[in-house]
């Protein structure tokens, strides 16, 4: 059976990439009926940020990925965080001291500094130079008896044969030539990223490894530790670079690429996630193709790890707006869904409006100014945009100039005598209206649009009462008399 993992470190928010690397992995054990695991990776207590598990796991549920395993989640190869591990890691560790492929580092923290900095004198990359691999028995001895700090660091090898990797084929990345050997367990008991990851996905049964290609040096890595315990290595695939439209990187540090802040500007899930795929690609058809919003069935149904780009992955913002409008109008067309937005919409009113007591939030209404302006929305949050809020509350000043009182209130006696208010009837009466009363049409409905809205353009003035309705007309318009 196929067992995957996404494997975090709770160091921060889950952001467009973790989301990716999530969701791919997700996929690909939904295609083939394997279990999805969430393993937090929390060794690094200097980096760990309180409540980040926490709100990576809601994120991720949010996206609609399903964890079978994981902290909170049940399965039986656990504890899945890290920092609760630390006798399985003590214990591995003793096998590979045993097989002679670990040893411990007595070298201070003021050596490795001074490495370091010779190094940089004489402009090359800093290494450890292994010296503590040569130490004796009894001077490891002696160091013990004296309850010397040490870590334990493992023996880097030459590593042959190239690694096949599931997304980009053969690559080949020496390690031991350039890196010296690196520490797995620190002086303070805590294993370090390479050897847990080791560790914890042969323990958790994991075959096949998906993560990004910012990983793929590690693995060489990783396969001598697998090498080193005599155990069988996962199957490792490398996800590309996911970049900005125009090739540049995205940086953690830019806070719009946070899965939080797409959820707090209003798109939603499946769009957020069809946009992250349509990058990456892996499916059997294109899944970018615009006009196509694809289930998560979908998805994993169609998704093949073969097919996954090893390009960078080049997101393309428009792609977003457009899945969210699909996504909206999908959702619109769906009795319990629909309701959903409603409510959504009820709220997100309210909260827009505090101080209006009055604020139509009935069903039928929201449900008709959805449907009406569902070609022009991309958030839910653009109903209450500058541009849209007349669809709320009436406009804050409005000063009659260019009507007559006595010929706007005509117009009041004209629209009250139409029983339901449509836009093509409306305009036609309108029309006739300024002919008889020698008014320039375009000034009259300039007026009226005004009145209505406080806005200089927008949606047709006809169209605007309609989706008012004929009391809210009424009622502004009546207000707009001096
Ligand atoms: N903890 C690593 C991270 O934060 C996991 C890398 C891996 O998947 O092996 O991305």
């Amino acid at each position: 059976q196929v067992r995957v993992r996404f494997a975090p470190s709770p160091t921060g928010h889950l952001h467009l990439g973790g989301l990716r690397t999530a969701l791919y992995n997700f996929l690909y054990a939904r295609h083939l009926g394997g279990k999805f695991l969430l393993r937090i990776e929390d060794t690094d207590q200097t980096r760990r940020v309180p409540g980040a598990s926490e709100r990576l796991v809601e994120d991720l549920l949010w996206a609609g990925i399903e964890i079978d395993e994981g902290p909170g989640f049940g399965g039986q190869l656990g504890p899945y965080v890290q920092s609760h591990r630390k006798e399985i890691y003590s214990k591995a560790i003793e096998e590979l001291l045993l097989n002679g492929t670990a040893y411990r580092c007595f070298c201070t923290e003021r050596r490795l500094d001074l490495l370091r900095k010779e190094a940089l004198r004489t402009r090359q990359v800093p290494r450890y130079d292994n010296k503590c691999r040569h130490l004796t028995e009894t001077e490891i001895d002696s160091l013990l008896a004296k309850g010397t700090p040490h870590c334990i660091r493992f023996k880097l090898t030459d590593h042959e044969e190239p690694l096949e990797d599931l997304i980009y084929g053969k690559v080949h990345h020496n390690v031991s030539d350039t890196e010296g050997d690196p520490v797995v367990m620190k002086s303070d008991q805590f294993p370090t990223y390479h050897f847990a990851n080791v560790v914890d996905d042969h323990l958790m049964g994991i075959t096949h490894v998906l993560r990004g290609v910012e990983w793929q040096i590690s693995t060489t890595k990783h396969l001598l530790l697998y090498k080193a315990f005599g155990w069988q290595a996962p199957k490792f695939g490398h996800l590309p670079l996911l970049v900005n439209a125009d090739g540049t990187k995205l940086s953690k540090r830019q806070g719009d690429i946070g899965i939080q802040h797409f959820r707090e500007r209003g798109y939603f899930p499946l769009s957020l996630v069809n946009y992250v795929v349509s990058a990456g690609g892996g499916f059997e058809h294109k899944a970018n193709a615009k006009q196509q919003l694809l289930s998560m069935q979908n998805l994993y149904e169609q998704f093949h790890i073969e097919r996954v780009n090893s390009h960078p992955s080049r997101l393309n913002p428009e792609l977003l707006d457009d899945f969210n409008r699909l996504e909206m109008a999908e959702r619109l067309s769906a009795d319990e869904s629909r309701l959903k937005l409603v409510k959504q919409v009820q709220e997100l009113v309210k909260k827009a409006y505090p101080q209006h007591s009055n604020l139509d939030l009935a069903e039928d209404h929201i449900v008709d100014v959805l449907n009406w302006s569902s070609q022009r929305l991309t958030l839910l949050q653009d109903l209450t945009s500058s541009k849209l809020s007349f669809l709320w509350v009436k406009p804050s000043e409005f000063k009659l100039k260019d009507l007559k009182a006595e010929q706007l209130d005509n117009i009041l006696t004209l629209l009250k005598a139409i029983p339901d208010f449509h836009k093509d009837e409306l305009n036609i009466k309108l029309k006739n209206f300024a002919q008889q009363e020698h008014i320039k049409f375009p000034l009259m409905m300039k007026t009226l649009r005004a009145a209505l809205s406080g806005l200089k353009e927008g949606p047709g003035v006809a169209e605007m009462m309609e989706i008012l309705g004929k009391s809210v007309t009424l009622e502004r318009l009546k207000e707009a008399l001096p």
